[in-house]
């Protein structure tokens, strides 16, 4: 039976087979990679990954699509069909403990939060594959300075290596969406680039001083941190935060952790 495309879950199905067999191809699965894919959908990439021989955990929000996944993939004893909302999912677990791969054409939607998601298990995970709107993965490869450059950009390449792999036309999705695509990989790094002693510090830092932009760190990180302080930390007050990269993030989050502990202490 013919399904109705639901906006509210970002349903917009791939159709080209030219693509999909271009994700597949730079996914590469094998035979013992356990894959973990977000919103499968209507099987398109699904198919084609399952024949490799991976073992694949499908985790789908559509109760109908859930129902026809689970029928088309009766016969396969190494694909499982798990209904749920992917924000809410605790990807270790889905896993069943041992490291996966995650893949996915994200619900447009929801695929800030979602990515936010995913990266809670960055230290389980070999690597993702994810199609989104363009301007998200132009935002996940973005370097200091850019316009795109951002708290996005920040907490996705202090876990991982961002690669954009190519785009996609609207025209291989049915419905076809209003923006351009693409296929960016990320590969969690086995040695982070900079070290953050306090995540939730690096995070309410970068979080701050990305809130105003346009305002220099003195204006945007005042609650925060006074201006000689970050000038005792080799930190230029009157920086704009878009054009601190991972290293300096990484400096005022050490600051502030200081400033709370000699705090704590007085
Ligand atoms: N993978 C299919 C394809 O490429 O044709 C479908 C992609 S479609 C852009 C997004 C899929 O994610 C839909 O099947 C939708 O029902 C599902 N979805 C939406 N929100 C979800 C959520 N919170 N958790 C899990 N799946 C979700």
């Amino acid at each position: 039976m013919h399904h109705r495309a639901r906006k509210r879950f970002g349903q917009n199905f791939l159709v080209d087979s030219g693509v999909i067999a271009r994700i597949v191809d730079v996914i590469s699965p094998q035979p013992g990679d356990v894959l973990i894919e977000i919103g499968p959908g209507q099987a398109a990439m699904t198919r084609p990954l399952a024949e490799s021989g991976a073992e694949m955990v499908l985790l789908e929000i559509d109760r109908d699509l859930v129902a026809r996944l689970r029928e088309q993939f009766a016969g396969y004893a190494s694909v499982s069909v798990h209904e749920g909302d992917a924000l809410r999912e605790n990807f270790d677990e889905l896993a069943g403990h041992r490291r996966f791969r995650l893949v996915g054409n994200l619900p447009y939607n929801i695929s800030t939060p979602l990515i936010f998601h995913a990266l809670r298990w960055s230290a389980q995970t070999r690597d993702m594959h994810f199609m989104l709107q363009q301007e998200v993965v132009n935002r996940l490869a973005a370097s200091p300075g850019c316009k795109a450059w951002g708290r996005l950009s920040i907490m996705c390449q202090l876990r991982c290596a961002v690669t954009p792999l190519f785009d996609v036309p609207p025209g291989a999705f049915s419905p076809a969406p209003k923006v351009n695509s693409s296929v960016v990989r990320l590969v969690p790094h086995a040695n982070p680039p900079v070290e953050v002693d306090d995540p939730e510090i690096f995070e309410q830092v970068v979080r701050q001083a990305f809130s105003q932009r346009r305002k220099t760190l003195r204006n945007s990180l005042r609650s925060l941190l006074d201006a000689p302080t970050m000038e005792a930390g080799g930190i230029d007050p009157g920086a704009r935060p878009e054009t601190r990269g991972l290293v300096e993030l990484a400096a005022m989050s050490r600051v502030l952790a200081e400033q709370k502990r000699w705090l704590r202490t007085q």
